[in-house]
C-alpha cells in the first residue's frame, strides 16, 4: 500500500526501511507534522503514518477521509491525539502499537528517579568544571521506600517488578487489578491512600478525560511532604503550573518528567538557537532537583523495531483482507 509517512525523523525512516526491508509497502516520508495544512502533501496515498505529535482532529480526520485515506496507521501507543468518536462516524480505522516495550519506557521512569535522588546530573557538570565536592547531592534509600504506582499496565507492572526487586513497598491504584501485579506483592489502594502514604509517586495511566489534571493542587495537597514525582505517562495528567508552586514550597522535593502539558509543539525539535519560549517550561527548566526529558521513555533500539514491524504489519493485514488488527475503533 502507499503510504503517507508524517512527522518522520532520521531515525523513523532507518527502522521502518529496515521492517519493510522486502519493500511491501511504498512509503513516501514527510518531515512535516500531520495538520491540516500538510495533507496537501498527499496524493495518491491510502494510508496515512502519524506519531504522537501530529494533529488528528475531526477537520483532519474529514480532510483526509475526503483525499481517499482508508487507514490511520499511528506509530504510538496512546492515541488521545485523535478525535476517535469522528473516526468512527467516518469509518476510518485506526490502528496503533499497543505494545511495543513496556520495558523501554519502565526503564526510563527509573532512570529519572535515580538521577533526581543522587543528583547524578548535577554531580556530572560538575566534575566536568572541577569541582569534586558532595554539596547539595545527599539522597535517601530507595530501598525500603513506598512507591506508588498510578496505573498497573504493561509499563507500569514492568516499573513495579523493577521498584519490587529494589526492595522498595509497592502500592498501586488502578481502576483495574492487574493480578500479575498482586502476585508479584504489589498492594492495591485508593487512589487518596497512594497519594498520602507513597514517598515516590509515578504516573502510568493512560490520558482520558477522569485522568486530565489526576495531580493537581488538591492531590498535591494530600502527598507526603519532599513527595517525589515521575510522570512518564502524558502530560496533562500533571498541572504544572500547580506543581511548580507545590516545588518553589517544597511539598514535591524531586520532579522527573519525560511528558510535558504543552510538548506538542516542543519535543523532538531544536530549539536551541531560538530559546524556549514556553515561560512555564521555562520556570520548570530553573529548578535544580527537576529532570525533563523530551517524550524519549520509547526511544530504545528495541521498541523502535517492534513499532516499525508492527505498524507495517499492522497495514499489511488491512491490505490483505480489509481486517483491522490493533484498532483503536
Ligand atoms: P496499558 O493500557 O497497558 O495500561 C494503562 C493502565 O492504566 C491500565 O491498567 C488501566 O486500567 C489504567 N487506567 C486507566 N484509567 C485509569 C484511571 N482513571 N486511573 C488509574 N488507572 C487507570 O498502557 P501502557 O502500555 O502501560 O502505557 C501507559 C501509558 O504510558 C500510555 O497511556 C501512554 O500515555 C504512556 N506511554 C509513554 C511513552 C513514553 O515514551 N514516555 C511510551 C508509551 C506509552
Amino acid at each position: 500500500m502507499k503510504i503517507a509517512f508524517f512527522n518522520t525523523k532520521q531515525y523513523d525512516q532507518e527502522y521502518f526501511d529496515r521492517a519493510n526491508q522486502n519493500a511491501a509497502q511504498q512509503i513516501r516520508y514527510f518531515s512535516s507534522h500531520l495538520n491540516l495544512e500538510s495533507t496537501s502533501l498527499i496524493t495518491d496515498e491510502k494510508v496515512v503514518c502519524a506519531f504522537i505529535n501530529d494533529n488528528l482532529n475531526a477537520e483532519v480526520l474529514h480532510k483526509l477521509k475526503s483525499k481517499g485515506i482508508e487507514l490511520i496507521a499511528l506509530r504510538s501507543a496512546g492515541f488521545n491525539h485523535v478525535d476517535v468518536a469522528c473516526a468512527k462516524q467516518l469509518s476510518l480505522p485506526v490502528v496503533r502499537v499497543p505494545a511495543y516495550s513496556p520495558f523501554a519506557v519502565a526503564e526510563h521512569a527509573v532512570g529519572l528517579l535515580l538521577c533526581l535522588n543522587r543528583g547524578i546530573h548535577r554531580a556530572h557538570n560538575r566534575i566536568r568544571e572541577g569541582d569534586f565536592s558532595l554539596r547539595n547531592l545527599m539522597g535517601f534509600d530507595i530501598h525500603g521506600k513506598t512507591v506508588g504506582i498510578i496505573g498497573t499496565g504493561k509499563i507500569g507492572q514492568a516499573f513495579a517488578n523493577i521498584m519490587l526487586g529494589f526492595g522498595c513497598k509497592v502500592i498501586a491504584y488502578d481502576v483495574v487489578h492487574n493480578e500479575q501485579c498482586i502476585k508479584s506483592g504489589v498492594t492495591y489502594v485508593s487512589l487518596d491512600n497512594l497519594l498520602s502514604h507513597a514517598d515516590v509517586i509515578s504516573l502510568h495511566c493512560p490520558l482520558t478525560p477522569e485522568t486530565y489534571h489526576l495531580i493537581n493542587q488538591e492531590a498535591l495537597a494530600k502527598m507526603r511532604d519532599g513527595v517525589t514525582i515521575i510522570n512518564t505517562s502524558r502530560g496533562k495528567l500533571v498541572d504544572t503550573k500547580a506543581i511548580i508552586n507545590s516545588l518553589k514550597n517544597g511539598k514535591v522535593g524531586l520532579l522527573g518528567l519525560d511528558v510535558y502539558e504543552e510538548e506538542e509543539a516542543l519535543f523532538f525539535e531544536d530549539f536551541s538557537k531560538k530559546g524556549i519560549q514556553d515561560d512555564v517550561l521555562a520556570r520548570l527548566t530553573t529548578f535544580p532537583n527537576v529532570i525533563i526529558t523530551s517524550h524519549q521513555g520509547f526511544f530504545t533500539q528495541e521498541a523502535m523495531l517492534n513499532i516499525a514491524q508492527t505498524t507495517l504489519s499492522n497495514i499489511s493485514q488491512f491490505e490483505q483482507n480489509g481486517s483491522i488488527q490493533n484498532g483503536v475503533i
